[in-house]
């Protein structure tokens, strides 16, 4: 094992996984989704054989995204802690200077001894300072040099094979739209999480965890006086509700009070920049605001966190596949999400006029309907899908059995359906068969295109989230100027982007009838 002192270039910090035990997930409050992603990671991370043997790999790169003091540093930590890994952190800036070669060395020195201490996390924050676009404006300067520290980053991400000695790469920045895409490719970031600004609920949680040392003149009392708090602190961060406990511990000291009470919550509450005088002045009255916030349960008029942001990523991704397939006889309008249903809530145009599908029009439009369901699956899991998503999939397999049984254009024409199963041996298996492969085909197209446009859909999920609904032209311009992450190409398909059939089946040996 390689002597610590070498660490010195690389100007990273060294947490040995004794000392980062000390963080874990309990330390994080609100977006639980969140946690639920990364104890995946953490328990591939720590017993990688069983997972292997199901074809399972831990992903190299993870990249965390939103705001500062949503506790971005604070997960990645708590990673480290539940797997019991030491942790190297590191910051963009510390690699980005004048000197011609520092920041590629530099990077080169931070793998080096994270891979000497193998399975362990490298955390580098800030990430945009040094994986920022290529060819973009030069913020700051140093623009080769920090190209070079890039490429060197790349570099490392690729070189080394997912094995049991292996360094999980966490970043974090709050400018996802400036990263050079070639970081987010399979294999490198491939994992992106959005750390978003915590609801009235995530407020309250994050609140009882930074009150867990603090005094208060009851349980039901600090119960009370936290419901008030995350009540009044819209747009506030984990960090900066944080800040306001500390304020109030200092000013009770101050006033050497035993217990913190509504006046001192208050007045740290002032001290906060954030706080604008004119919203509302005096605290909530406790007693009589009893009862509209019950904990844990969500009120009936506010939609659920998590519930928001799947709406949001859904609309965003059934936007995007509608700017990539674009229907002309049916353009989009606009979408959000103020409702909650089982499909998505994009507005359409009607066109006036015939319509005239072709073939790969059908197929595009089942590619299109599995957007929901690829999109939820890919940003929360198999295994954490709901119902929001639960519509796609019957309504893509619909759009394929149409497709094959009533459209004619598909290897087995319309002629061979209606009951001549005498005519085809096993028809119905034959049909349903056809049907998978177009379904195949079209998950693994519509995830491509989600992937490819990963930048886009975060964009407008973001835009989603703060202002509740986009419109078609908003959309259009996110699409066409997002940086695209390039993928592989998804096959087979022929001319027309649809599947080749011909002669897999054959149509040999089926007489016409007649
Ligand atoms: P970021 O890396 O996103 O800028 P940090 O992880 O540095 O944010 O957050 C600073 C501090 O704020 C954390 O150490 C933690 O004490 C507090 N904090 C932020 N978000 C949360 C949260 N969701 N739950 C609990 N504490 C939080």
């Amino acid at each position: 094992r390689q002597a610590l002192g070498s660490l010195g270039k690389s100007r990273a910090k060294f947490i040995s996984a004794e000392e980062s035990t000390g963080v874990t997930f309990a330390d994080f409050a609100g977006q639980e989704y969140i946690k639920r992603e990364l104890q995946e990671i953490v328990r591939i991370l720590k017993n990688d054989e069983e997972f292997q043997d199901k074809g399972i790999y831990c992903p190299k790169g993870v990249l965390l995204h939103g705001p500062p003091g949503t506790g971005k540093t604070l997960l990645a930590k708590a990673i480290a802690g539940e797997a019991g890994l030491p942790f190297f952190a590191a910051n963009g800036t510390d690699f980005v200077e004048m000197f011609v070669g520092v920041a590629a060395s530099r990077v080169k020195d931070l793998f080096a001894s994270a891979r000497s201490f193998a399975p362990s996390i490298i955390f580098i924050d800030e990430i945009d300072a040094i994986g920022s676009k290529r060819g973009g404006p030069d913020i700051g300067g140093g623009g080769a040099e920090r190209e070079q520290g890039l490429l060197q980053i790349l570099t490392e991400m690729d070189g080394f094979k997912v094995s049991t000695s292996q360094v999980l790469v966490i970043g974090a920045t709050n400018r996802l739209d400036i990263l050079d895409p070639a970081l987010l490719r399979k294999g490198r970031f491939d994992k992106i999480i959005r750390v978003g600004l915590p609801s009235k609920y995530g407020r309250l949680a994050i609140l009882k965890v930074h009150a867990r040392n603090k005094m208060f003149r009851s349980e039901a009392e600090k119960e009370a006086l936290l419901q008030e708090v995350a009540e009044l602190t819209e747009d506030f961060t984990g960090a900066e509700l944080q800040n306001i406990l500390n304020e109030a511990g200092i000013l009770t000291a101050r006033k050497d009070l035993d217990y913190i009470g509504q006046d001192e919550l208050l007045e740290a509450l002032k001290r906060s920049n954030l706080w604008p005088d004119i919203v509302i002045p005096t605290f909530y009255p406790i007693l009589q605001q009893k009862g509209t916030f019950e904990t844990g349960q969500e009120d009936s008029t506010e939609i659920p966190e998590e519930l928001k942001l799947r709406l949001a990523y859904r609309e965003a991704a059934v936007a995007v596949l509608a700017c990539y397939f674009p229907d002309p006889y049916r353009p989009f309008t606009q979408t959000d999400i103020k409702m909650i249903r089982s499909q998505p809530n994009m507005c359409y145009a009607e066109t006036p006029g015939k319509v005239f599908s072709r073939k790969s029009d059908y197929v595009n439009s089942i590619v299109r309907a599995c957007a929901p369901r690829v999109i939820e699956e890919e940003m929360f899991g198999v295994d954490n899908l709901c119902w929001i998503s639960s519509k796609a999939t019957l309504e893509a397999s619909r759009l394929a059995e149409f497709l094959i049984l009533q459209t004619g254009m598909t290897a087995f024409g319309k002629a061979y359906y209606r009951n001549q199963s005498d005519l085809v041996p096993n028809l119905a298996a034959k049909l349903e068969a056809l049907r998978d492969e177009y379904m195949r085909y079209a998950v693994d197209k519509c995830s491509s295109v989600l992937r490819e446009y990963h930048l886009a859909v975060e964009t407008i999920t973001d835009i989603l989230l703060e202002k509740g609904e986009i419109k078609s032209e908003e959309i259009w311009d996110i699409y066409k100027r997002a940086p695209r992450i390039p993928q592989p190409a998804v096959g087979p398909v022929d001319e027309y982007g649809a599947l080749i059939y011909a002669g897999r089946w054959g149509i040999h040996g089926i007489s016409l009838p007649g």
